[in-house]
């Protein structure tokens, strides 16, 4: 009985983590660098460093996660597009946004067919998840979760380092 109960204690507390990645992540970082997905959008690891931050680049190429709550997109309620921070591609727009509260910037859907993001299945950290790519050049987004709050059920959580924003410009006209 007793033993049941904690088994589903912590069920609970690893379904709380799901964004989270470990405190390790650093030290996985060095000693197992991860690659970016391979596409036709060819850069070699040397021009990605001339056109990203060393934190752009941790984690579009290197699949890393920024710490929650510290995003420059995460409180973000401009109107306009949200775009990869590799490449440019306009990935999200701010009426797919939504405060999930769980520190990084949320979705409940993407721009186009489908086609901008690639879903790929993710074991690492000890959690099945699904990784989201962008298409064109391969960069690392962040994850996408099916317990969103709105009628598409999806929770796509973002790095912020992983987007860019363009304004709207028609602002003014309605
Ligand atoms: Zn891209």
């Amino acid at each position: 009985m007793n033993k049941f109960l904690l088994l589903h204690f912590f069920s609970i507390l690893f379904g709380c983590v799901s964004c989270q990645p470990s405190n390790n992540t650093i030290q996985n970082k060095t000693l197992h660098p991860k690659k970016s997905m391979e596409t036709n959008y060819k850069k070699t690891e040397k021009e990605w460093k001339q056109i990203l931050t060393p934190e752009q680049f941790y984690i579009l190429r290197e699949k890393g996660t920024e710490r929650p709550g510290t995003g420059e997109f995460n409180q973000h309620t401009e109107v306009g597009f949200y775009t990869c921070a590799g490449c440019g591609t306009e990935l999200f727009s701010n009426e797919q946004k939504f405060d999930s509260h769980c520190g990084w910037p949320s979705f409940d859907g993407e721009l186009g067919g489908g086609d901008r993001i690639l879903k790929v299945k993710d074991f690492s950290h000890g959690m099945i998840r699904t990784e989201i790519v962008c298409a064109n050049c391969g960069g690392h987004l962040g994850h996408v979760f099916d317990d969103g709050p709105t009628q598409s059920g999806l929770r796509y959580c973002v790095n912020s380092l992983s987007l860019g924003f363009k304004a709207s410009k028609s602002n003014d006209s309605k």
